[in-house]
């Protein structure tokens, strides 16, 4: 077969073992600027073109995760201001397999804003990267906006794509989760919902679940019970942070919706109650959850307090990296038997169809180039964002503004 285009540089990856993420075997994948244009029979021949080649052979080619959780303008700040993380830095999302991200201000919205997450998610995208954001904050009802309404911000901000992450009543602090609380998130997931029609996106809510009390997900039940919401419009975080949210997301997944496991919930990141992330995958699938409804995501670069039991005030918190949700997923593959398909779907193309993001997500003509190179033991070798690479054979080749001089500073 051959293909001739008109354009001034084309980039091929030859001889790809293409998951996209279905395997679909051995291809050449051609570039053109930050999109796919097209997955050749390896061995194509393209005429009348400059083209970069990059020959893959015996390596494996997917799409570049999306990450739906990540505190991009840093979380925390439940310890106190010297608790506030850091804002995100481009190579900390590149390095670890991460092209896209939907970033969200989290518990402290009052040192921190919806304006500066805009214009931090419009950086990260000058920085190369993909990069959207949910309005609202994790506790505050009615949650803060960037234009005063949850529906103008979704409808007219570009990156704006949902609502979240809300509470539904964590350390219930003055809520009634089963009353005034599960109204006003019905009333923002309704506003979400409403917007995500009037501009071609999904509008979605991403829900933070208290894992203090009984209730859970049940009060959740409830608000898709008795107001019609579709069950797709929310996304609960990290339901394997205890295991009663375990028992609850199995019933919710086994109605149809998303389920969200958190990378950075385990026991060993001072998280007592968790199940493993690998862990919580199987006993989901065992459980009857579609692997088409499952999600993985990092919570990255939050730091919530770590959890304490009774009289305790917690001391420390617990920074949440990046590189957690890359290694959450391999250990699907190699410790858990997981299909390779599968478990890739939970960080590509299950998260896009979850989060409306049409482009994203798998490896087809017109989809953004966002590529994971990888070797048979499942690590990175290369990181093309946007048709840009970021890893090359192993090696950061690419990073934000500031970042050599942040290295430099510190060092
Ligand atoms: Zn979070």
């Amino acid at each position: 077969m051959s293909l001739s285009l008109d354009a001034t540089r084309l980039l091929v990856l030859q001889n790809a073992d293409v998951l996209a993420p279905a395997r679909i075997g051995l291809r050449d994948i051609v570039v053109s600027g930050e999109r796919i244009v097209a997955l050749l029979p390896a061995g194509s021949k393209l005429s009348g073109l400059e083209v970069e080649k990059i020959d893959v052979a015996g390596q494996l080619v997917c799409p570049g995760f999306v990450d739906n959780h990540v505190h991009t303008l840093g979380g925390g700040g439940g310890l106190g201001f010297s608790s506030r993380a850091p804002e995100i830095q481009a190579s900390q999302l590149a390095r670890a397999g991460i092209t896209t991200i939907i970033g969200m201000l989290g518990f402290d919205a009052t040192s921190k804003s919806m304006a500066a997450l805009v214009s931090k998610t419009k950086g990260l995208r000058e920085d190369g990267l993909s990069a959207y954001c949910l309005t609202g904050a994790t506790l505050e009802h009615p949650v803060p906006t960037l234009t005063g309404q949850i529906r103008t911000d979704i409808a007219f901000v570009d990156e704006i794509i949902g609502v979240g992450e809300l509470s539904i009543s964590e350390l219930g602090y003055g809520y009634d989760s089963f009353g005034k609380g599960a109204q006003y998130v019905a009333e923002a997931a309704v506003a979400g919902l409403l917007a995500g029609r009037l501009s071609r996106k999904a509008g979605y809510c991403c829900l933070q679940v208290p894992p203090y009390l009984e209730q859970v997900l049940k009060p959740m039940f409830d608000v898709v019970d008795r107001t019609g919401i579709p069950i797709t419009q929310f996304i609960p975080s990290h339901v394997n942070q205890t295991d009663g949210y375990m028992e609850d997301a199995i019933t919710w997944g086994l109605k149809g919706g998303w389920v969200d496991i958190g990378a950075n919930y385990s026991p060993g990141n001072n998280y007592g109650r968790a199940t493993l992330p690998h862990k919580a995958y199987t006993r989901l699938r065992q459980a009857g959850v579609p692997a088409g409804r499952i999600l993985l995501s990092s919570d990255g670069n939050g730091a919530p307090p770590k959890e304490e039991k009774g009289e305790n005030k917690p001391k420390v918190a617990n920074y949440m990296p990046m590189r957690a949700l890359y290694a959450a997923w391999r250990r699907l593959i190699t410790e858990e038997d997981i299909d390779v398909s599968d478990a890739l779907a939970a960080v590509t193309s299950n998260v896009a169809r979850a989060t409306g993001l049409t482009r994203k997500g798998e490896l087809a003509p017109g989809m953004d180039a966002d590529l994971l190179v990888l070797n048979k033991d499942f690590e990175l070798v290369h990181v093309i964002a946007r048709g840009q690479a970021f890893v090359a054979n192993g090696q950061l080749v690419r990073r934000g503004m500031f970042e050599e001089t942040l290295i430099n500073e510190l060092s």
